[in-house]
């Protein structure tokens, strides 16, 4: 059975009607540009050319079947829209509360996208302190290896000193992207699971 409330303030996500007994909410965080928003059509399976009919789409739920069960994750792409600006600050401050997990997304051809992932590590932490939320950095745009600025290396070194998880994708080959979110829900079940005992 799953506890999808062991998180701050999620008491009533699994009253949607959905029929699935797991949601949980992942927050997409990241500098505009490093591929946020093309890693959740990918979640969503939505293909790139239709992609331009989903601007308007933030939030994308879907059930996943990983290890034989089967878990919701509502994949939030919130973090930056340039259509809102007055409510950014807001919605940033909603968005670093109400994750049941993150995915801090740089590009591996932007370091000021890996500087920027530090940071808003850092403030994950003070914000949800005492809480042991599942984290991963993603490293996106492996495709683009003649304009590779960060490497292999120091994304996974960065992971070691931030306590997270560590994943390189390519959302233009589809690469490692599911691998990427089956390392949430595998994440977020070994944390529900070490709470039950
Ligand atoms: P967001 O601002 O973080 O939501 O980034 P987008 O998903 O809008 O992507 C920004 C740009 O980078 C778009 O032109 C994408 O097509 C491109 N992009 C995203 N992911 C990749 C990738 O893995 N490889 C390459 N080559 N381009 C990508
Ligand atoms: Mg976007």
């Amino acid at each position: 059975h799953c506890r999808a409330n062991w998180s701050s303030d999620d008491s009533d996500n699994d009253s949607d009607g959905s029929g699935a007994d797991c949601l949980y909410r992942v927050v997409l965080l990241g500098d505009h540009g490093v591929g946020k928003s093309s890693l959740a059509n990918i979640f969503a399976g939505i293909q790139e050319k239709d992609a331009h009919d989903h601007t308007g789409e933030e939030t994308y739920e879907k059930t996943m079947t990983v290890d034989g069960e089967e878990t919701t994750l509502i994949v939030m792409d919130s973090w930056e829209n340039e259509k809102q600006e007055e409510d950014e600050e807001w919605v940033q401050d909603y968005c670093m509360q109400v994750g049941n997990a993150y995915v801090i997304v740089y590009s591996i051809t932007d370091r000021t996208s890996f500087e920027s992932a530090s940071e808003l590590r850092i403030q994950l932490r003070r914000i949800r302190q005492a809480e042991n939320i599942p984290i991963i950095l993603v490293g996106n745009k492996s495709d683009l290896v003649r304009s590779r600025e960060v490497a292999v290396e120091e994304g996974r070194a960065c992971a070691v000193v931030f306590d997270c998880k560590f994943i390189e994708t390519s959302a233009s080959l589809h690469h490692n992207v599911h691998e990427l979110f089956e390392g949430i829900v595998r994440q977020i079940r070994l944390r529900r699971d070490s709470k039950e005992t």
